[in-house]
């Protein structure tokens, strides 16, 4: 079964694992020991039933495997099957993109429609970074709707808060979804709630699993692979990198970038086979026609046609976690490399998606900047080759920021 990622954001306390556990136990994957589990942990706690509870006994079993990633029970749906990252914090989320995890395409936000909750600042300021961070399909699920007496006008008041700053952010009004739900009552959840009618849409796991379904925008563009380096041998050397755009075939000819040397594929390997081509997604061993040598990792193996960029001056956008200093480092694909200098342009509000003027970096908010390298790498906009197009910026053993290219 094809497991698909969804980071699962929100502000605390607005019904993240109970909509989880809701889940669970609407498409069968809590069993009933579970559940009466939860009932019974309940009650010692004086509280009614709280299906987030049934979270717990699954977290148990799960601790021996627990990663920084800590994914959640997954939830089925016909061929696919969730798997719901935790991302509580700008902390984890760069934990977790330095050490190569990966979000997936999409994120689920849920926003408690109960008066004194609604959208907060911190549920902004996730959405700007998950952006960054490349995701661009997004469902929000407007929760708790049966405080709000599920009244259409309390999901079109929140609907309607978020939509300007999530089209303003970049993500594509076609990409984003929104849901009115009671994840306690487990209303329009698995199946269409009758409490609802006015909601026109489907229930949110179906609006969940068309949008994984969509197919990815990788798929056509031109060939990059981000090599890890060589496997020397005797006779014949091996590349290996992960195809990150497009695909490679046996006989076609590339370029091998910064170094700009062109070869010709002559045999690709994928998980122990050979094969005739290879697709975004995979990883390869491929025996060229000459050998390129030992620093190869880091580079990026291009088609001869639609080179990346190479240049030594990057724009982009830069989300602030730490001090800037004047011995700034970044690390893209695995590799350092010096700046020379770092130069804020204007300062972007993450709340507002506005551009503030402000010529210093805040942390937790975001600036544009012009980032000067000591050498030239090749780059190309995030939007179209996300590996190429983002960094992580550190000075000594400090990070202090994530960045995405904006622009050539
Ligand atoms: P999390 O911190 O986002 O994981 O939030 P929880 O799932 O722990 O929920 C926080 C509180 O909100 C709990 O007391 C839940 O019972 C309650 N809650 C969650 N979803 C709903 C809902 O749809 N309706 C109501 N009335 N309460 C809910």
């Amino acid at each position: 079964m094809i497991v698909k990622t969804i980071a699962l954001l929100g502000h605390k306390d607005h019904g993240k694992s109970t909509l989880i556990g809701s889940m669970l136990m609407q498409t069968g994957a809590a069993t009933q020991v579970r559940i009466n589990e939860a009932k019974a942990y309940s009650k010692r706690l004086h509280k009614t039933f709280e299906p987030a509870f049934i979270l717990d006994s699954f977290a148990e079993e799960r601790t021996g495997e627990m990663t920084i990633d800590t994914t959640r029970a997954q939830i089925v749906a016909r061929d696919l099957a969730f798997a719901f990252i935790d991302v509580p914090g700008h902390e984890e989320l760069i934990k977790n993109m330095i050490s190569g995890a990966s979000y997936g395409e999409m994120a689920l936000l849920l926003v408690s429609a109960k008066n004194d909750e609604g959208i907060r600042d911190q549920t902004k300021r996730h959405l700007f970074i998950s952006r960054m961070l490349g995701i661009d399909k997004l469902v929000v699920a407007v929760n708790k709707m049966d405080v709000a007496g599920y009244d259409e006008k309390k999901f079109e008041e929140i609907k309607n808060g978020l939509s300007h700053f999530i089209e303003k952010i970049g993500f594509e009004k076609e990409a984003v979804h929104f849901v009115p739900i009671s994840a306690y009552n487990g209303e329009n959840l698995v199946k269409k709630s009758s409490r609802m009618k006015w909601y026109k849409g489907k229930p949110l796991i179906n609006v969940l699993y068309d949008n994984a379904k969509k197919e990815g925008r990788k798929q056509m563009g031109a060939l990059r692979i981000i090599t890890q380096g060589t496997i020397p041998s005797e006779k014949e050397e091996l590349v290996v990198g992960k195809i990150v755009n497009g695909q490679v075939k046996v006989g076609e000819k590339v370029s091998i970038l910064p170094i700009g040397i062109n070869a010709i594929v002559k045999e690709i390997t994928v998980k122990g086979r050979k094969v005739r081509k290879a697709v975004v997604g995979e990883n390869v061993a491929l025996k060229m026609d000459k050998n390129l040598g030992t620093q190869l990792r880091g580079t990026v193996i291009s088609s001869i046609e639609h080179k990346p960029l190479l240049q030594d001056t990057l724009k982009a956008k830069i989300f602030v976690t730490g001090k800037m200093t004047n011995a700034m480092m970044i690390k893209f694909n695995g590799i350092d490399i010096k700046c020379k200098k770092v130069e804020i342009l204007n300062g972007i509000d993450t709340v507002t998606g506005e551009k503030t003027g402000d010529k210093k970096a805040r942390l937790l908010e975001a600036v544009d900047a012009k980032v000067q390298l000591v050498r030239k790498i090749p780059i190309e906009d995030y939007n179209i080759t996300r590996e190429l197009g983002r960094f992580v910026l550190y000075s000594g053993k400090e990070f202090a920021g994530i960045g995405v290219i904006t622009a050539s």
